[in-house]
C-alpha cells in the first residue's frame, strides 16, 4: 500500500507566516512515496517514525528521491512530504479513502502533529501544501493551521529555476531568533508580512500583476532583512540573472518580472513569477547566470493513493543486505544479486562468466593487443546511501577489500547508513598561454571576452551543451614570475554524466587560438586537469559506539582507538598515504567495477589530499556522543555515459547494478564504498590488527597457489591459517597432508 505526497513551494509569506500572517505556497509535481512493508526497508527519518508512533504503525518506508536533482535536496519540503506521505500510507492501509477531502484533513493533522514534534519552529505550510495540493493559503491560528485552496489568476506565469549551488539558511533562522526585537529587524519583518498580505489580496482579487508586484516587496524585504541580518538571503545570482536579462535592478521599485527566492530566502529554487513566460534566449541567460530551468508544474493533488508502478516497486524492493551471501555458491550469489538489482541472469551470466570483453572487441579498443587479461568481480552489500540500498559492483585482485568494505557498511548501516552530496560535475579544460609581454593587459582581455569565450567552448560540444552540460565560467591565472611571461585559463565545463575527458579536451583545443590572440601569446599545452576540485564527493557516516564492539573490545574503545587512528593520520603524511590506499582500495573497485578512469580518479585524490601543501587524509574520524562520526571528501569524475562504458558488456551490466541515474549518483556510491574500507580498516587496526583478518582471507588465494582446488581451498587455508604459516610452502605441507601424500610431491601440482 502506498502513497504519494507532493513538494511545495513558498512563494510570499516566509518568516511573515510564524508571526500568524498569510503565506502561499504552491504544490508541485514532485512527490514522495510512502510504502507499508517490511521491516527491513522501514524509514529512519524522525518525521515518519514520528508520524508511526502517533498512528501506532509500523514506519513505512519512503521514497524522496524525486525531490532531488544530482543528489541534492531541491528544498522542495521533503520532509513535510515525508511526513504526509507516511501518515496518507497508513490511513489507506487501514482502509480510509484518499480520495475523501476529510481523510486528507486528518492526514494534515496527523503529519502537522507529528512534524512539530520533530522540527517545532516550523509553519507547517509545507506540510498543508503535502496533504492538500494545489495552490494554498496557509495562516496559523492559535496551535492549529488555516489552510484554504485558492486558484491561481490565468495570467500569472510562474517558473521554477534551480541555483546550481545550495544556500543554508540556518544562521539566518538563528540570527532572527535572537535579534527579532531589533527595530530593523522588526521593520524588514514587517515588510515581508505586508506582502504576504498583498499577496493574499491579490489572490484573492484574481489580479497575477498584484500578485508580481507583491512579490517584487517580498524579495525587497527579504533583501534588506538579509542586510539588517548580515546573511544574504537573496543570493547573489539574483542580481546577476537581472542584470544579463537586462531588468532594473528590484530595489528600484516595481518589476514585471520578479525573480523570487522561494522560502526562508537563500534556498535552492528561484521563482520566476511574471506575467508572461521567460523566452529561451532568457532561459539560456538564467542558466548562465547560475539559475538552471527546473521541470516543475502546480500539482493539483495532495495526498493520494499509488499504487506502485513496476519501476517504483522494483526500486523500494532494493535491497543491498543479503544476510549470509558470502556463504552461498557463485551461481547462487548471481541469482541473488539478480532479483535484488532486478538484473535478468542471462545477462548477467553472459556479462560477466568471462571477464566480459573478447580478443576482437579488445582490439579494436587499445593498441598491439594479444589477449585479455581478467580480474575478479565482486558485490560489496549492506550499502545504504541517503536512505536507499545499493548493491557496489566491485573488481579488485586484493583479498578481504571486498568482504571488509560489506563488512563495514553493515555496521554504517546500524546508525542508519551513510548520506551523501556530490558537486556539479564541473572539470577544467587548462589552456597555456607563453610568451605574455603584459600579463596585466592579457587578463584584462581576457575577462572581457568571457561571454565570447564561453559561447565558443560551448559550441566544441554541442551534444553535451544539448544535454544541459556545457562551459560554466572561466579563469586567468598568472604562472611564476616575470621571467615566465606564461598564464593558464582554466574553463571549467559541466560534463554531466560524462567523465568528460575528451569533451573537455575538445574544448581546450576549440578555445586556444583565440584565447592567445586575446593575450597575445603564443598557445601551448590544451588539456583537461585530473585535479577536479569543483567536482567533490563529501559522504559522512554515523556509527553508534556498540556496532563496532569486537569479541575482546568495546565499542567505544574501538572508536577511541579509530580516532586516534584519524588523528596519527592527520598528522604525519607517511600513515596518510597508506590510510588514503585504504580508502581507494574501494573507491578503485567500484570505478574499475563501472569501466572508468581509475588514474584519473587516483592523480585527482592524491592531489587533492595534498592541495594544502601536506599530504592529508582524505577521511577523517571523530568521537561525538556516543557515536564514531567518519566524514570523506575527495573529486571523483566518473561517467555513466562513454568511455569504456560503450565496449565494454560488464562495465555496462555493473553500472546497471548499482542503480545509478547519474554519474553524480555513482560518484556517491564510490566514495561510500572508500569510507567503509577506510572504517573496516581504521577499526581492525583499533582492535585486532589488520593481518589477522587479512591472513585468513589471503589464505585461500596462497592455498590455490600451492595448488589446491575445490573443497581443499578452505580445507588447507584453516590449515595455514591454524598453524599461523600463511605460506605457499606451508599450504603445500597441508595440501600434501590432506591428500594423504609425500610434502613434497604437491610441488608439481603447483606448478
Ligand atoms: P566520451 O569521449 O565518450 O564523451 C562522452 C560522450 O557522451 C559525448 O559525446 C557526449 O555528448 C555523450 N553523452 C551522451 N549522454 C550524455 C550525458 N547525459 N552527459 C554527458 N555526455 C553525454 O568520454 P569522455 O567522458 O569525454 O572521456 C572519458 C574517456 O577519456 C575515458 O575513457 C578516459 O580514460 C579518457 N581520457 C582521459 C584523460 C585524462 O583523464 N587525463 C585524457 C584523455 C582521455
Amino acid at each position: 500500500m502506498s502513497a504519494r505526497a507532493p513538494g511545495k513551494l513558498f512563494v510570499t509569506g516566509a518568516y511573515a507566516v510564524l508571526d500568524g500572517h498569510p503565506a502561499v505556497v504552491l504544490a508541485v509535481d514532485r512527490y514522495v512515496t510512502a510504502r507499508v512493508v517490511e521491516y527491513e526497508h522501514a524509514s529512519t527519518r524522525p518525521e515518519v517514525v514520528a508520524v508511526a508512533r502517533r498512528l501506532d504503525a509500523d514506519v513505512p518506508a519512503i521514497d524522496a528521491s524525486p525531490l532531488e536533482e544530482r543528489g541534492r535536496k531541491l528544498g522542495l519540503g521533503s520532509s513535510a512530504a515525508a511526513a504526509v506521505a507516511a501518515a496518507g500510507a497508513i490511513l489507506a492501509f487501514r482502509g480510509e479513502d484518499l480520495d475523501d477531502a476529510s481523510v486528507r484533513r486528518q492526514v494534515l493533522d496527523i503529519a502537522l502533529a507529528a512534524h512539530r514534534d520533530v522540527q517545532p519552529r516550523g509553519s507547517g505550510a509545507d506540510v498543508a501544501a503535502a496533504a492538500l495540493g494545489g495552490a494554498v493559503i496557509v495562516r496559523k491560528s492559535g496551535e492549529g493551521l488555516d489552510a484554504s485552496p485558492v486558484t491561481l489568476p490565468p495570467r500569472l506565469c510562474w517558473h521554477a529555476l534551480a541555483l546550481s549551488r545550495s544556500m543554508r539558511t540556518s544562521d539566518a533562522l538563528d540570527a532572527l531568533a535572537t535579534r527579532s526585537s531589533e527595530r530593523e529587524v522588526a521593520r524588514a519583518l514587517a515588510a515581508i508580512a505586508e506582502a504576504a498580505h498583498a499577496g493574499e489580496d491579490a489572490l484573492q482579487r484574481g489580479s497575477a500583476e498584484e500578485f508580481v508586484a507583491a512579490g517584487a516587496a517580498h524579495v525587497r524585504a527579504l533583501a534588506s532583512l538579509g542586510q539588517t541580518l548580515d546573511r544574504p538571503l537573496a543570493p547573489p545570482e539574483l542580481d546577476r540573472a537581472r542584470q544579463v536579462l537586462g531588468l532594473r535592478p528590484i530595489a528600484e521599485g516595481a518589476a514585471d518580472v520578479v525573480l523570487l527566492p522561494s522560502g526562508a530566502g537563500g534556498g535552492d529554487v528561484v521563482l520566476w513569477l511574471a506575467t508572461r513566460a521567460p523566452s529561451d534566449d532568457e532561459l539560456v541567460a538564467l542558466a548562465k547566470a547560475g539559475l538552471e530551468p527546473l521541470r516543475l508544474s502546480l500539482s493539483s493533488r495532495g495526498v493520494h493513493r499509488a499504487d506502485a508502478g513496476d519501476a517504483e516497486r522494483k526500486e523500494m524492493a532494493r535491497t543491498s543486505r543479503i544476510p549470509g551471501f558470502f556463504k552461498l555458491s557463485v551461481e547462487a550469489r548471481r541469482r541473488a544479486i539478480a532479483e535484488s538489482a532486478d538484473l535478468n541472469m542471462h545477462e548477467l551470466d553472459a556479462a560477466i562468466s568471462h571477464g566480459g570483453l573478447d580478443v576482437s572487441t579488445s582490439d579494436k579498443t587499445i593498441e598491439n593487443v594479444i589477449g585479455v587479461y581478467a580480474l575478479p568481480f565482486a558485490t560489496t552489500l549492506n550499502v545504504r546511501i541517503n536512505g536507499h540500498d545499493v548493491i557496489a559492483p566491485m573488481v579488485v585482485e586484493e583479498p578481504s577489500v571486498v568482504a571488509a568494505a560489506s563488512n563495514a557498511a553493515r555496521i554504517v548501516r546500524e546508525g542508519g547508513g551513510f548520506t551523501a552530496e556530490a558537486d556539479e560535475p564541473i572539470v577544467a579544460a587548462q589552456v597555456q598561454l607563453l610568451e605574455v609581454h603584459d600579463v596585466e593587459d592579457a587578463h584584462r582581455a581576457i575577462e572581457a571576452a568571457r561571454a565570447e569565450i564561453l559561447a565558443k567552448a560551448d559550441a566544441a560540444v554541442p551534444g553535451l551543451v544539448a544535454r544541459g552540460g556545457g562551459a560554466r565560467d572561466l579563469r586567468a591565472r598568472t604562472l611564476g614570475g616575470p621571467e615566465d611571461q606564461m598564464m593558464v585559463v582554466d574553463v571549467f565545463v559541466d560534463c554531466r554524466d560524462a567523465m568528460g575527458a575528451n569533451l573537455v579536451n575538445s574544448v581546450a583545443e576549440a578555445i586556444g587560438g583565440r584565447l592567445a590572440e586575446l593575450a597575445h601569446a603564443r598557445v601551448g599545452f590544451r588539456i583537461l586537469s585530473n585535479l577536479c576540485d569543483r567536482r567533490c564527493v563529501r559522504v559522512r557516516c554515523r556509527v553508534p559506539f556498540e556496532a563496532l564492539a569486537t569479541d575482546d573490545m568495546s565499542g567505544a574503545q574501538v572508536a577511541r582507538g579509530m580516532e586516534e587512528g584519524s588523528r596519527f593520520a592527520e598528522l604525519d603524511s607517511y600513515r596518510a598515504t597508506t590510510h588514503n590506499k585504504g580508502i581507494m582500495n574501494g573507491v578503485d573497485a567500484v570505478v574499475m567495477a563501472t569501466g572508468n578512469d581509475w588514474r584519473a580518479v587516483e592523480a585527482g585524490a592524491h592531489a587533492f589530499a595534498a592541495r594544502d601543501g601536506r599530504y592529508k587524509p582524505l577521511a577523517t574520524w571523530r568521537r561525538e556522543q556516543n557515536h564514531l562520526v567518519g566524514s570523506l571528501e575527495l573529486p571523483l569524475a566518473l561517467g555513466i555515459v562513454g568511455g569504456t562504458l560503450r565496449i565494454h558488456p560488464a562495465a555496462r551490466l555493473a553500472l546497471k547494478m548499482t542503480g545509478a541515474r547519474t554519474a553524480m549518483e555513482l560518484a556517491m556510491l564510490a566514495a561510500c564504498v572508500g569510507l567503509s574500507s577506510n572504517l573496516a580498516a581504521l577499526r581492525a587496526m583499533a582492535s585486532d590488527g589488520i593481518q589477522r583478518g587479512h591472513m585468513g582471507l589471503h589464505a585461500r588465494s596462497v592455498a590455490s597457489a600451492a595448488g589446491a582446488t575445490g573443497d581443499l581451498v578452505e580445507k588447507v587455508a584453516k590449515r595455514i591459517c591454524e598453524l599461523g604459516d600463511v605460506t605457499v610452502d606451508g599450504a603445500r605441507r597441508a595440501l600434501a597432508a590432506e591428500l594423504d601424500l609425500p610434502p613434497t610431491s604437491t610441488t608439481v601440482l603447483a606448478e
